[in-house]
């Protein structure tokens, strides 16, 4: 996914490398100026003009790349990363927390009853409830967690650096803001969440899933709009 720190390392470097062409070519006029010399003058523009135009392209080829990843790693309803990107990082993640004995954990989120609501308001509803639930769950999230949509109104978010309890904090703030939101012309919505912390000596990516999945399978059995920790 194209962070923020990505977007801004290319702006600096499209601006360092037009300020630079900049700098250059007005000492270049002012020098050619100096020495009254017109030939000088071309000689000297004509390569400027021709590496502007290449450091242009260049960057904004870089641009584009970096455009298309996060596209193929972005859900295109509600902008949360997609499953191939989540599986790929959840792999990433299971590395580093095995060398550097870290922990992290995982939340799946399930909206309760959603199939109500499309039948209720209509799907064109149900899409902007899973865009405002996107959007409410990422304002709760740190920059490093990774929240994906799973499919249909499943979701799920890696929290690094967070035992089960911070994750369990976590839940409640989503829980939270989600119950604050006003769904027009939907009515409130609820979710329930099923949380697994990574067991370094047991777990493997299909297994901490599973726990997760089971946690949030227990939390519907229970009653819904809760969450369910995984032992
Ligand atoms: P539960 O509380 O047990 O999770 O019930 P539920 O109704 O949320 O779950 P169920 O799996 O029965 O229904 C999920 C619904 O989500 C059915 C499907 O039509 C709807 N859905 C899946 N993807 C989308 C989507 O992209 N947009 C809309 N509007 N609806 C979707
Ligand atoms: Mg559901
Ligand atoms: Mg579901």
């Amino acid at each position: 996914m194209l962070t923020s720190k990505d977007k801004k390392n290319t702006s600096i470097f499209v601006y360092y490398l037009l300020a630079s062409t900049l700098v250059f070519s007005i000492l270049t006029l002012i020098h050619s100026w100096i020495t009254f010399n017109q030939v000088q003058i071309i000689h000297f523009l004509i390569p400027v003009f021709a590496s502007t135009v290449v450091g242009y392209l260049l960057a904004h080829n870089k641009i584009l790349q970096l455009e298309l990843i996060q596209l193929a790693n972005t859900d295109k309803l509600t902008g949360a990363c997609n499953r191939l990107y989540f599986d790929e990082r959840l792999k990433q993640e299971i590395d580093r927390a095995r060398r550097y004995k870290q922990f992290f954990s995982i939340i799946y989120l399930d909206i309760d009853h959603f199939k109500r609501v499309n039948d209720k308001f209509g799907h064109g509803t149900g899409d902007e409830v899973l865009k405002s639930f996107s959007k409410i769950v990422k304002s709760q999230n740190r920059e490093s967690d990774i929240f994906a949509r799973f499919g249909g109104e499943e979701f799920i978010i890696l929290t690094q650096m967070a035992d089960k309890a911070s994750a369990y904090n976590l839940y409640e703030r989503i829980k939270k803001a989600v119950k604050d939101y006003e769904y027009k012309p939907s009515e409130k919505i609820t979710f329930s969440a099923g949380i697994a912390e990574f067991d370094i000596e047991e777990d493997s990516i299909q297994s901490i899933l599973e726990r997760a999945d089971k946690a949030l399978y227990k939390a519907k059995e229970e009653g819904r709009n809760r969450a369910v920790i995984a032992d």
